[in-house]
This record gives C-alpha cells, structure tokens and sequence, in this order.
C-alpha cells in the first residue's frame, strides 16, 4: 500500500509545509513500508520538486474554486483509493485541521492529528506518537482500522532532498461542488505565517503599549522573523488577533522563539513550548517563562531589545 501526501500550495506554488509533509511520508514509507504519492490540488509550478523530497509520483487536479474541506477531503479520498493508498498525510494547518476529520470519514479511517513521530507497523499494529495535555506528555496512539489519516504538526521535520524531481501526472478527479463562494481575500505579502515560520519574535504586556511596537518590528525585520504576541495584547487591540499565540492562539514551532515581556503563562506556553530554541527578555527574575527558557536575559527590554538589534546589524555588517 502507498502513502498518499497532500501537498498544500497557494500563489501557484508547494508550500514549504507540502515539502515538509512530502519528507515525512518519505520517513513513513520507510517505516511501514510502500511507495510516497504526493497529491497537488490547483496549480503549482513547483510540483515537479516534490520528487526531490521523497514522492515517486506527483499528481496533480485541477481546481479553480477556492479551498473548501468538503470539495478538498473528497478529492483526496479519491485520491487514494485510486492509488492504493491507506495512509493518508496532510499537514496540522487550519486547512489540514478544517479537512482531516471529514477526510477520515470519507475513507472510514482512523484518524491522529498533531503528530509528530515517525509511525511504525510492526506486526500489524500502526502506532504513531503526539504530544498532548500542552506539550507536557506524549501520547502513543494505535490505529486499528485498514485506512489511516495523520495530520504532521508544523516544523516537525524540516524536509530534507532525497531524491530527484519527478514528472507531474494530471489527473481528473471531481470533488462536487463548493457551497460557497469566497468573494474577497486579504494576505500579507512577504510574511512568512506564524504556523510556518521559523524564527518568531514575539512581545507581551511588558511592551506598555502599541506605540512601542517599533523596536519588536525592527528586531524581527533585522532577523527575518514573524511577529507574535501573548493574547492580552491582541485583546486589548495592541496587535492584530493572527498573532496571538498560545492554547488559544496559533501553536508555533520555530527555530527560535524570542519571548519580550511576556510572563510564561501555561496557557501561553502552550502553544510555543515546541519552539526549538527559546530566549527570555524579561525583567522580573522570577517570571515562569525563564523555567522554559534555552537561554534568558533579565533586563529591561527597551534596553535590551534595541542594543541586540544594533549588535545584529553590526554582525551582519562586519560577516
Ligand atoms: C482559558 C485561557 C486561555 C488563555 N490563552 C492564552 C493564549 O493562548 N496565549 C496567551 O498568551 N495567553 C493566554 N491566556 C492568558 C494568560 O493566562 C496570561 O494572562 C497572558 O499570557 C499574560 O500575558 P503577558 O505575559 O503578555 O502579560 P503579563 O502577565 O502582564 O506579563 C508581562 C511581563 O512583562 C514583564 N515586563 C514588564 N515590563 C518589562 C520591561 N520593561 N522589560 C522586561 N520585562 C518587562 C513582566 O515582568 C511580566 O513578566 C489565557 C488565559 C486563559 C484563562
């Protein structure tokens, strides 16, 4: 049996999660065994690169109506069956998250979302590993139904050139019609989304207020990370609600997460404990944030955030 990977894609191109999925079902196949079949739906220039990242074969549908779980779970679905697939991977995205469910019953499957493990089938039985109860334990979960659907959390594994490009196969394949219609998009350019970015400076009610926010922005901007925020912040209308992180915000996993004024609340860490690398810029020397930090700094952060945006320059400058 294949692994079939749906690789996302938006302005006519893979995103880098659909290498990311696509790498993951190469390490997949490899445990459990069979060939990697990467799913593109809609256009995408690119798609020939899914070769390089494990997928002996790429198909391609063409879609011209905007995402919709419903429209995009049948068409996976169908997907796999047609390719003798029982294992079906999308990435732990608010399109992955939106569709899996639906996906899962389409194909009478089980399904695992967030995982973050390579599964193994030894003597028939899939398991797979997840973090739960916030990042502080880890769950092991035991597929038992003939079809499997696992939604790959973000940054889990950064994908990794295995092989070559491969030709990309057209396929038709009708997932009905869209019950709606989307009429108006809004994006921010040449941000990387905070689900997928890897570097992530992120301020909090230590800031005192939105006029502050330069100093966050220019560190970002100097490092080439997204902006984040702790919840009250965006509450209280200091930043927009996309970047407010945390339980009940976007769960990131970056590289390097750089925490300014932000206490470490649980509900905060939450969502960015998985955060490979953290540094804590906070005064108070008994914040809880320190207690997960890789690396703290206990100072005044208008002192501290403007001399290592300067210190940054200078290193880029000199290098
Ligand atoms: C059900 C529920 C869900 C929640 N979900 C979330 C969530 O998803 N995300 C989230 O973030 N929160 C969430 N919260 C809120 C959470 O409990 C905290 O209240 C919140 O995270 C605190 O935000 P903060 O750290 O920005 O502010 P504060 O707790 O006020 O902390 C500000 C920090 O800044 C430091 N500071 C102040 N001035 C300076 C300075 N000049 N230099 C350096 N440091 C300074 C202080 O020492 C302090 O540690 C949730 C709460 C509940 C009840």
């Amino acid at each position: 049996m294949s692994v079939l990977v749906f690789a996302e894609s938006a302005k006519g191109k893979v995103k880098k999660a659909g290498f990311e999925a696509t790498y993951y079902g190469h390490l997949t196949a490899q445990s459990i065994g069979g060939d990697v079949v990467a799913l593109v739906i809609g256009d995408a220039a690119n798609a020939a690169d899914l070769g390089k990242y494990g997928a002996s074969k790429v198909i391609q549908v063409n879609h011209n109506g905007s995402f919709d779980s419903g429209v995009y779970a049948s068409i996976i679905a169908q997907a796999a069956e047609q390719n003798g697939a029982n294992t079906v991977i999308v990435n732990h995205s608010s399109s992955g998250k939106s569709l899996s469910g639906r996906l899962a019953v389409k194909m009478n499957a089980g399904l695992v979302s967030g995982v973050n493990s390579i599964p193994t089938a030894d003597g028939g039985s899939f398991k797979v590993k997840k973090p739960v109860f916030s990042g502080k334990a880890i769950a092991e979960c035991e597929i038992n139904s003939a079809n499997r659907v696992l939604t790959l959390m973000g940054n889990a594994y950064p994908p990794v050139e295995v092989s070559n490009e491969v030709n990309v196969e057209n396929a038709s394949i009708d997932g009905g019609a869209s019950s709606y219609t989307v009429t108006d998009t809004k994006t921010a350019d040449g941000i990387v989304p905070l689900p997928e970015a890897e570097l992530v400076v992120s301020a909090g009610r230590g800031m005192k207020g939105p006029e502050n926010w330069g100093i966050i922005e220019e560190l970002a901007d100097v490092i080439g990370a997204t902006t984040a925020c702790s919840r009250p912040v965006a509450d209280t209308g200091w930043r927009p609600h996309h970047e407010h992180v945390g339980q009940t915000g976007v769960a990131v996993r970056p590289n390097l997460y750089i925490a300014i004024g932000i206490s470490g609340a649980i509900q905060h860490l939450a969502g960015v404990n998985s955060s490979k690398t953290i540094v804590v810029i906070n005064k108070d020397p008994e914040a809880p944030f320190f207690k997960a930090a890789d690396y703290g700094v206990c100072a005044d952060l208008f002192d501290v955030v403007p001399a290592l945006t300067e210190a940054i320059k200078k290193h880029k400058s000199d290098s």
